[in-house]
């Protein structure tokens, strides 16, 4: 259980780039990073407007002097300064995030980057390379993946209480996009927009945590080739998507369905993924991620509930709240960010030991996302052919 004791030596000094007043995400960044201890809030760049970054700034308690016009000025500013800046979080338009990984690590910064992690395969190895060289780490914000139930998940699959899988079925979908985007406000103009979206729109906007989290529920299966269907069904998102179903053949003989939607008009349902084996499946939704179902062939249904005892310790080791609590996003964020930080931590201190066991989203599942993208888009431009997974 984790119970906010200090896990490292000392509290990183922490900085962000996006994630502002204006910006969605940028508050999961803090309540993750700002749980255990781990992290201090030094200095920011939080918006392409600078005035309003600063105000918004001081107002998270930022010194008004280590509130930023933009990164590079971060990043100059922070290096001139003995106590400066060691891990640099990027909440931020998607096309930004290679430009400005690139340069925090140029500058012997750790970061802490949102995926889509960049547009291409290309770019993740190229970035991979220079981290690998400055000896620091790069984690990925798949924030969902901290929930003790995903990792309940994957121990029960990796015993063997579900026989063979056999179908993987991966549902995230929600219908705020279900109108035109007359009057659409930044956050959606950017994300229809390839030149700062990427080569996908809910693809990788949502898609890639369905991947990321299958990714942890079945390490051991890979994908052997997929088949893309994706659609904007406003036309003026074209030629993005706004809606694609992936079909997927893994290398065990399994059988995979992913649907990812933003016109699923009035769906509130948020991810929903079934795990499908020779003998019982399972069955969770972040809308209840404090609740698993697992159903054995024959045998009448269960729901299993977070912080239980017969949990598998690697559930109950990430476990926050304690049974009959409610567990939610915001614990699963302040995990991934405590794992980063250890990763972080290690790297300081030269434990490639700790560092050769130790799990979090790292730039590998990053890449990992992007080249699941790189392949969903080749299926669908070749009109939704199936292709061999590269
Ligand atoms: P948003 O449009 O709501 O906000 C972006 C913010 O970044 C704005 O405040 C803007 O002023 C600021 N900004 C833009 N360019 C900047 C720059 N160069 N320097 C400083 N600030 C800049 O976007 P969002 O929804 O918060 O998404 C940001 C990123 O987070 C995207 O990559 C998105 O895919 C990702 N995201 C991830 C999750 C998750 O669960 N991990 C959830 C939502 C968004």
């Amino acid at each position: 259980m984790i119970n906010g004791e200090r896990l490292i030596e000392r509290p990183l000094r922490w900085g962000m780039v996006g994630g502002g007043r204006t910006g969605q995400v940028g508050y999961k960044h803090r309540t993750g990073a700002q749980r255990d201890g781990t992290y201090r809030l030094v200095c920011g760049a939080f918006d392409l407007d600078a005035e309003r970054g600063c105000d918004f700034g001081k107002k998270i308690g930022v010194t008004a002097d280590r509130c930023y016009a933009d990164y590079k000025e971060l990043i100059a500013r922070e290096a001139a300064r003995e106590d400066g800046v060691e891990v640099v979080s990027i909440a931020t338009p998607n096309f930004t995030h290679y430009e400005i990984t690139k340069a925090c690590l140029e500058a012997g910064l750790h970061v802490i980057c949102e995926k889509p992690l960049f547009f291409t395969v290309e770019e993740c190895d190229e970035v991979a390379r220079l981290a690998d060289e400055k000896g620091l780490i790069v984690g990925v914000t798949y924030g969902f993946t901290g929930h003790p139930l995903v990792h309940q998940m994957a121990a029960m699959v990796k015993k063997g209480m579900l026989g063979d899988i056999r179908i993987v079925d991966l549902q995230y979908t929600h219908g705020f996009n279900s109108g035109d985007d007359v009057g659409a406000g930044d956050a959606l103009k950017w994300r229809t927009n390839p030149k700062t979206a990427g080569p996908t729109f809910v693809l990788g906007d949502i898609g890639t945590h369905l991947y990321y989290l299958s990714e942890i529920v079945l390490p051991h299966l890979k994908i052997e080739k997929l088949l893309c269907d994706r659609k904007a069904f406003i036309p003026t998102r074209a030629p993005l998507e706004d809606h694609a179903t992936v079909l997927m053949h893994y290398d065990n003989g399994a059988r995979g369905r992913l649907w990812v939607s933003s016109v699923n008009a009035g769906n509130m349902g948020s991810q929903r993924y079934r795990f499908v084996g020779s003998k019982a499946s399972i069955e969770w939704s972040d809308a209840h991620p404090d609740q698993l179902i697992y159903e054995v062939q024959g045998e009448p249904n269960r729901i299993m509930h977070h912080g239980m005892p017969y949990l598998e310790e690697e559930s109950l080791a990430v476990d926050r709240m304690g049974a009959l609590h409610t567990e939610g996003l915001g614990d699963s964020w302040s995990n991934i960010y405590l794992w980063i930080a250890q990763a972080i931590d290690a790297k300081r201190r030269d434990d490639e030991a700790f560092l050769k066991t130790h799990h979090y989203p790292d730039i590998n599942a990053g890449t990992e996302g992007v080249r699941w993208l790189e392949n969903c888009v080749r299926s669908a431009d070749a009109g939704a052919a199936w292709v061999d997974f590269k």
